[in-house]
């Protein structure tokens, strides 16, 4: 791709977009990137300005995946497309279409979007949730051929990014012109660059916080922000990428690994984490009044693989150690004060 087009970023204000934006612009690109609420441009353009010089190549436009208004103007112009936006919420809605029909129905207004102002490359963040959910916990590893089992119980954030990656792929079915990837990350962590986080570094947050009085047997599979962000400008820029899905995996931690992470290095600051076991019955009492335990109950003591043989060859993607992730993660929290 060559740095004179114009790469639209959907979501910017998000914490994977945000650094997607900083290595597109550090690379030389324009983008364009779409958020919601204006009022987040200042703090996401001082956020970028501690990183790289590039106020000029940046534009910001406001746009919203649950409307039609906006989307011709920020996809005019541009090239290439990553669609990042879509809800992440840390618990169960109540009503499961919060989170599924702007996934859904926005990746379907975006890709309309994109298709008519002649976008002709596109990179969907989607997630291993359109891979991995509603399949009983077995000692398997999951590949990029696998996709979640919608008749499983695979929760609200899983089916909205299944049903999004799927319209995906039947669009551009119906769209030839156009060239599809999509990356499929794992939990993501790592540092945020305005200061907001995913929900998904609440795997580091509440165990400094110590919002448990112990560590369940619970793990998950972990990939740093900055390598996912690096994957999609990857997949961006490598032909071979077309047509390809590509996880995003770093390696699974036990809850009790990250606390002991975290213990070795923040300890004598006073952040110790309390490390003895919650036993499994504890996690199913809570279960039955916590849907978003619930759903994790099954993946108790078990854990899960993703293999990321594609995404290392093709994008040529070699993520960071976890550790550093998660130091940085806990730093971060630390002197931010976001605790
Ligand atoms: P995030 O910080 O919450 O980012 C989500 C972005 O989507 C935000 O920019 C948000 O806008 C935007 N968004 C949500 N609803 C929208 C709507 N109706 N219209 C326009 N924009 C909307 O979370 P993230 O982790 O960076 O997530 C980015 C993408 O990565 C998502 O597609 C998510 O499914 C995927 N992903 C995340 C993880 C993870 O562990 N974090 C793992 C796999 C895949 P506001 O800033 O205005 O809220």
């Amino acid at each position: 791709m060559p740095p004179t087009e114009t790469v639209l970023v959907t979501g910017a204000t998000g914490y994977i977009a945000q650094h997607c934006l900083l290595q597109l612009l550090q690379q030389g690109y324009r983008v364009r990137g779409t958020l919601r609420n204006p009022a987040r441009e200042a703090a996401l353009r001082q956020a970028l300005r501690q990183h790289v010089d590039a106020d000029d190549r940046l534009e910001l436009v406001v746009a919203d995946l649950e409307a039609d208004t906006g989307w011709a103007e920020a996809t005019r112009g541009c090239t290439h497309l990553l669609h990042t936006a879509s809800p992440v919420m840390s618990s169960e809605p109540k009503d499961a279409a919060e989170l599924i029909r702007p996934a859904l129905e926005g990746t379907q207004r975006v890709l309309s979007a994109a298709a008519a102002a002649g976008i002709h490359r596109i990179v969907l963040t989607s997630s291993v949730a359109a891979i991995s959910a509603g399949y009983p916990a077995e000692k398997r590893t999951f590949a990029e051929a696998d996709w979640s089992n919608e008749a499983g119980p695979i929760g609200a954030y899983a089916c909205s990014k299944t049903l999004a990656e799927r319209a995906a792929w039947d669009f551009v079915r119906q769209h030839p012109e156009i060239e599809l990837s999509t990356i499929n990350p794992v939990y993501v962590i790592g540092p945020s660059l305005d200061g907001h986080f995913s929900p998904s570094a609440d795997i580091v947050r509440l165990q400094l916080q110590r919002a448990y009085p112990g560590v369940p047997r619970l793990g998950f599979p972990l990939v740093d922000v900055r390598d996912v962000a690096s994957a999609h400008v990857a997949a961006l820029n490598t032909p071979a990428a077309a047509g390809k899905r590509f996880i995003c995996n770093t390696g699974f931690l036990w809850m009790k690994e990250i606390g002991q992470i975290l213990n070795d290095e923040f300890a004598s600051q006073g952040y110790r984490i309390p490390l003895f076991p919650i036993p499994d019955f504890a996690m199913r009492l809570m279960g039955l009044v916590d849907g978003t335990v619930r759903l994790q109950l099954p993946q108790l003591g078990k854990t899960i693989d993703y293999s990321t043989q594609l995404t290392r060859q093709v994008l040529q993607w070699e993520p960071r150690p976890l550790r550093d992730s998660i130091i940085d993660t806990g730093r971060q929290l630390i002197t931010s004060g976001s605790l």
